[in-house]
Order: C-alpha cells, then sequence, then structure tokens
C-alpha cells in the first residue's frame, strides 16, 4: 500500500534532518517501498511522519501492537504540533532490542521553541523494528 502523501514533495529536504531528500530518505519508508534497517532510521522515520502529517497509517504500522493506542490514522496523522528539528542523542541496538535517545525540537503558539527530551524503546520482530514506548 502507498499512502497519498502530499504535504511534501520528494525533491524537499527531509524533516529528520538527515540532508538527504525525502524521496531517499524517510520518504521510500513513508510509501512501504522498504523496511526500516535500525531502529534509529525507523525513529527518524517516525518523526518526519508526524512532523510531516497525515501519515497515521504509517504511524500505527510502526507501533507495536501491544502498546498501539486506540486512535485513528487520522488522528494520529492531524499535525498539531509544529515540529522544527530533530537531534538524535544516542542509540544502541541489542539483539531485537533498542533505544533511541533524542529531543524534538517544536514550536509552540507564542513562537517559542520548545524540547521533547525522549528515551524510546524499540522492539524487532521477524526483522522489522516497532516502537514500543518511552522510557521516559
Ligand atoms: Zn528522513
Amino acid at each position: 500500500m502507498t499512502p497519498d502523501i502530499k504535504n511534501i514533495a520528494k525533491n524537499e529536504i527531509c524533516p529528520c534532518d538527515s540532508g538527504k531528500r525525502y524521496s531517499i530518505c524517510c520518504g521510500s519508508l513513508h510509501a512501504g517501498k522498504e523496511f526500516a534497517r535500525t531502529a534509529k532510521q525507523l525513529m527518524r522515520s517516525r518523526y518526519s511522519a508526524f512532523a510531516i502529517g497525515g501519515l497515521g497509517d504509517y504511524l500505527l504500522q510502526t507501533w507495536h501492537p501491544d502498546t498501539r493506542p486506540a486512535v485513528s490514522a487520522e488522528q494520529l496523522g492531524a499535525k498539531d504540533t509544529d515540529w522544527i528539528r530533530l537531534e538524535i542523542l544516542d542509540a544502541n541496538q541489542s539483539g531485537v532490542t533498542a533505544m533511541v535517545e533524542f529531543k524534538a525540537h517544536w514550536r509552540d503558539e507564542t513562537g517559542r521553541v520548545q524540547i521533547h527530551h525522549e528515551r524510546s524503546r524499540f522492539l524487532r520482530i521477524k526483522g522489522r523494528w516497532f516502537y514500543l514506548d518511552t522510557a521516559g
């Protein structure tokens, strides 16, 4: 299934701050052309899905079934936060588990930059990475 990615052009620089064009970065994951090879890559693609908006299906598909929220793809894809930058602080992977620590910068209604700091946990099932939960 290829979602209709209408909020970003293929040639734009990817919101995950890789410096690469969207089409050859998170775009190919969002379009279902390939799966994330590492938890860090999945983390980046989930951030950019939130930043772009309209990609609730992708966010649900990459969320571990045990912790996946009971919300619709429309709700998850709603662009209600102005994400402006992702900063990966640490990423480590051991077997089928991984942890990625990051700071996601966003702009509040007053224009002030705020930082969401999180350590996300990931699990690999049958070769595919899933977001599990936040370790704080
Ligand atoms: Zn990207």
